[in-house]
Order: structure tokens, then C-alpha cells, then sequence
């Protein structure tokens, strides 16, 4: 399972940022299945974590939860699931303490990107949704940047949120875990 499977063979196109974000599309879904197939990433479904929200990308374990009801064949589970690819995604770039928020704001941009090049609704109506999914159509009208208004209006609007606005850093440490966090996988 990977990301590029998700896609069903459209564009999969996945963020970087090196001061601004830029939107590619090299192939990450690859290095996702590469990386659940060596158990770096670990898929969980039975924690009260992926019970609670469809899909969530854990930091401590390397760990993608997905609830017992997720289906790979659901497209509303395919964005959630491109959302937290990018999470790991940006794990697995070894960044170090960083943006919570701009990080979250390349994961709902790479959920908009993937809703609107599948041709579907957006997920939700919220501020940061409505707003990554403008970027994400001129994305798929061939900007493969970000300019920097557009990077500062929605990493304020993720910053505003309620379930962000008291998480300033997220970690990005590749796939070193603690011991504990090792044995409890
Ligand atoms: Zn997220």
C-alpha cells in the first residue's frame, strides 16, 4: 500500500519546502510502500488513536493509524490518507523541531491537490480546507510553487484553528524512536 497506488495513476503530487513551498511530483508514494514494506512506517488500526479520526501519522512510533473502518478503495480515505503520507513525508526529510502549522499546511495542501485532481468535493468546509483547495487549483493549472502570500494565508488559517493553535512544533526525526516507543509498536 503507498501512496502511489492512491493515486490510481493521477498525479501524485507531494510538497517540499526549502523556505517556500514548492509542489512536485517525483514519485513520494514509492517511498512510502518502500518504507512500510522495511517497517520503518508501521500501520496500526487498533489504538484509540486510529479509532478516533480515520487516519493519523504518529511521530514516536513511525506509525500510521488508520481506523478499523478506513478502505483504501474510499476516496475520502485516500485524501485523509495522502494527508498523513505527508506528515510522514516530511518525517522522513529529518527537519528537526519545525513549523507545526506550515506542516500541516503542506498536508492539507497535498489532501486538496489529490480532491481536486480526483474531481471530488473537499472534505470539509473549514477556513484552511476553502483556502488549500484555491491553491490547490491553480497547482493543477500548472504553478508548481506556492507564492508566499498564499503559504502565509493558510498557515494562518492552520494557525487559528482550534486544534492547532496550541501546537506551535511538530518533530521531524526520520525513524529514530525511543526504546519505549520501539516496544510498544
Ligand atoms: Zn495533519
Amino acid at each position: 500500500m503507498g501512496a502511489s497506488t492512491v493515486g490510481g495513476g493521477r498525479r501524485d503530487a507531494a510538497p517540499l519546502y526549502r523556505g517556500r513551498v514548492a509542489v512536485t511530483g517525483w514519485g513520494a508514494g514509492s517511498r512510502y510502500a518502500e518504507a512500510i514494506r522495511r517497517d520503518d512506517i508501521v500501520i496500526r488500526t487498533r489504538t484509540p488513536r486510529a479509532r478516533l479520526s480515520g487516519a493519523v501519522y504518529d511521530v514516536n512510533y513511525d506509525s500510521l493509524e488508520l481506523s478499523p473502518q478506513f478502505a483504501i478503495g474510499n476516496w475520502r480515505d485516500q485524501a485523509f490518507f495522502i494527508h498523513e503520507c505527508t506528515h510522514a513525508h516530511l518525517d522522513m526529510r529529518n527537519l528537526g523541531a519545525h513549523s507545526a502549522h506550515l506542516d500541516e499546511a503542506v498536508a492539507y495542501l497535498a489532501e486538496a491537490v489529490f480532491v481536486e485532481a480526483s474531481g471530488q468535493r473537499p472534505l470539509g468546509t473549514e477556513t484552511i480546507r476553502v483556502v488549500a483547495h484555491e491553491i490547490a487549483r491553480r497547482v493543477l493549472a500548472g504553478t508548481y510553487y506556492v507564492p508566499a502570500a498564499d503559504s502565509t494565508r493558510l498557515v494562518r488559517e492552520v494557525a487559528t484553528h482550534p486544534l492547532y493553535a496550541g501546537t506551535t512544533v511538530y518533530r521531524s526525526n526520520r525513524f529514530n524512536r525511543t526504546w519505549i516507543h520501539t516496544i510498544l509498536r
